[in-house]
């Protein structure tokens, strides 16, 4: 085993979960953040692992998808969730933290830390290999000298700017008797289910989406969007049938019903394996999440619909995942540097400590000569990384943790509202195992 200490680089969520998790195991780290030199657009406070938006690190509950992630970490020694327990203010059934006594907490422990250095500058290009790994965890909003070099790493083409993700909505909440499954010019059963509209369901929908409200901008988002993801209001704005030529597309989609293309179609296709869940293809979308569910629930099927995600765009640099990294968050051309946080195309400020701690946990073991380690897909975690690492390289769009990303229940039917309890139940006992078999470091 080395001497060397294990090079992290970003000093935020995941930055900070990871250097905790490598000196727990009682290896040396090196924790190098930018702040105060340089800021990114969303950071101010010169603290480590500063929440840049909201305060709430979402659901408490530990039956839903994010609650039960969290428990995990805790079991797993979370440093992020004991300074949550530590900073938390009252938010009902959700956990919110006071934002900068969080930050100074966790930098209070980390700069405290004897097997914990903190180096404050940038760091402009990804280290060489070495005789310890590596861990990059410089968040969504990553220096630009340093993306250059990971896109260099990676190829251009595996890593994104910007995020443009469109809805999900949950399989059992769709009308099937509104829609129909075929692909486009293809006489077999089809990969996509389509909502038909005529035309004054059409004209209907654009009237409303004309006047809906938009989330605004931030400085640093005022930007071109690509022209392969545009919001739909965005195109909608260039012309009332844009979208009729664009994602609400009809040519090749006879409806078995009429025989005929119908006027427009909203495609949706699988999001997961198991068929739980399903994406509302090309429609990435700035409307506020109020107007999206009004809106959206306008389009034939979807008037009950239930969304387990809704659309959003933002600047977001993150790999993609399928082609880039192993299961263990190592890259594949380079498997001594490990990605962690939302650059490995996780979402969220939960998703992405989880992705720190992984790393930290994988990047000690390769230092001690250990395999790294892969959570069982019946956890949250392991969840996440199925989510990176089997989703479909042309579709891969980051995501927050939800059950769709977990493997289908199988055996008896289990009524929908004990199906958190069940997951949540089975994962716990999923990852003591895991802990056990891999001696993992226990809270
Ligand atoms: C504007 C914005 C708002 C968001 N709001 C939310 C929200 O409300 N809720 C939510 O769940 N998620 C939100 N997210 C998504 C995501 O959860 C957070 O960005 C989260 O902080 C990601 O964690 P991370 O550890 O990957 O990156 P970060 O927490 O951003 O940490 C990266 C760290 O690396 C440092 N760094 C960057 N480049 C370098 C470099 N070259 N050298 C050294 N250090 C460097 C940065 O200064 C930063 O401290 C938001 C994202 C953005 C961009």
């Amino acid at each position: 085993m080395s001497d060397t200490p294990i090079d992290i680089i970003g000093g935020g969520l995941a930055g900070c979960e990871a250097a905790w998790a490598v000196a727990r195991q009682g290896l040396a780290v090196r924790l190098h953040e930018m702040k105060p030199l340089h800021f990114s657009p969303a950071h101010t406070l010169p603290q480590l692992a500063e929440l840049v938006c909201s305060n709430s690190l979402r659901s408490d509950d530990p039956h839903s998808a994010v609650g039960l992630l969290k428990e995990e970490m805790r079991r797993l020694g979370s440093l992020l969730m004991e300074a949550a327990g530590a900073t938390r203010v009252p938010a009902g059934k959700a956990l919110a933290v006071d934002r900068e006594r969080f930050a100074a907490w966790i930098t209070e422990r980390i700069d405290t830390h004897p097997l914990i250095r903190v180096v404050r500058g940038e760091v402009r290009e990804i280290p060489p290999p070495g005789a310890t790994p590596v861990i990059l965890a410089t968040g969504p909003l990553t220096s630009s000298s340093l993306a250059a070099s990971l896109a260099a790493l990676t190829g251009a083409e595996q890593l994104a700017f910007y995020d443009a993700i469109a809805p999900i909505v949950d399989a059992e909440s769709l009308d099937r008797s509104a829609i129909y499954q075929a692909s486009r010019y293809d006489d077999g059963p089809g990969d996509y289910l389509n909502c038909p509209m005529d035309r004054d369901q059409y004209l209907a929908f654009i009237a409303a989406l004309k006047e809906a409200k938009c989330v605004p901008l931030k400085s640093f988002e005022e930007q071109k969007y690509f022209e392969g993801c545009l919001p739909i209001e965005v195109m909608l704005a260039r012309g009332d049938d844009t979208l009729r030529f664009g994602p609400m597309k009809p040519v090749g989609l006879p409806d078995p019903r009429t025989g005929r293309d119908p006027y427009a179609v909203v495609q949706l296709r699988k999001e997961n394996l198991e068929g739980t869940t399903y994406n509302m293809v090309g429609f990435q979308t700035k409307l506020t999440y109020s107007e999206q569910q009004r809106i959206f629930r306008m389009i034939p099927g979807l008037g009950a619909a239930v969304f387990s995600r809704l659309g959003s765009i933002h600047r977001n640099t993150f790999v993609c995942a399928p082609e880039v990294l192993f299961p263990t968050l190592q890259c594949q051309r380079r498997p001594d540097l490990l990605l962690a946080g939302q650059l490995t195309g996780v979402e969220g400020y939960v998703e992405s400590t989880a992705m720190g701690l992984l790393a930290g946990i994988n990047a000690a073991r390769l230092a001690r000569g250990l395999a790294a380690a892969v959570p069982p897909p019946d956890t949250a975690h392991g969840a996440l990384i199925s989510h990176l690492t089997r989703t479909e390289a042309k579709h891969f769009q980051p995501s927050n943790i939800n059950f769709g990303l977990f493997p289908a229940l199988t055996g008896k039917k289990i009524p929908k509202r004990l199906r958190g309890e069940h997951r949540a139940k089975e994962a716990l006992e999923s990852l003591s195992r895991w802990q056990a078999e891999q001696q993992l470091p226990v809270a």
